[in-house]
């Protein structure tokens, strides 16, 4: 079968496998498993690999934003700050599960792993 795309499954916060059950019981916390297909999520080990990510395309779009705002009106210097600073948060929640997700789901699709070959036995 083939697998299912990783933005399929893992950013819209789905099972990696078959792409129902949630990979999420919080906001940021794996689940044990898949309550739909039963796949065990132990092999996860995206951690904080989101973050750079994040940090270099959402920081880029909040410097930029504020640098715009700033030279296109003339502003006083806080007011790009004010306006950046809703933007970067709400960009950053937003998107921070759904990175995650996608990493989760490309480690399985890839079958990546730093612990050898062994924790993909339930696959
Ligand atoms: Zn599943």
């Amino acid at each position: 079968m083939e697998p299912l795309s990783p933005w399929q499954t893992g950013f819209r916060g789905r099972c990696p496998r078959c792409g129902e059950g949630r990979l999420y019981s919080g906001f940021l916390k794996v689940a044990d498993g898949c309550g739909y297909c039963g796949l065990k999520y132990g092999f996860e080990n995206a951690g904080d690999g989101a973050v750079p990510f994040l940090i270099l395309i959402i920081g880029g779009i909040g410097v930029g934003l504020g640098a715009w705002v700033m030279l296109a009106f003339a502003t006083a210097v806080w007011v790009p700050i004010l306006i950046a600073v809703p933007v970067v948060s709400a960009l950053t929640l937003i998107l921070l599960p759904k990175t995650k997700g996608l990493l989760i789901a490309l480690q399985y699709v890839n079958q990546a792993s730093d612990t050898g070959t062994d924790s993909y036995n339930e696959f």
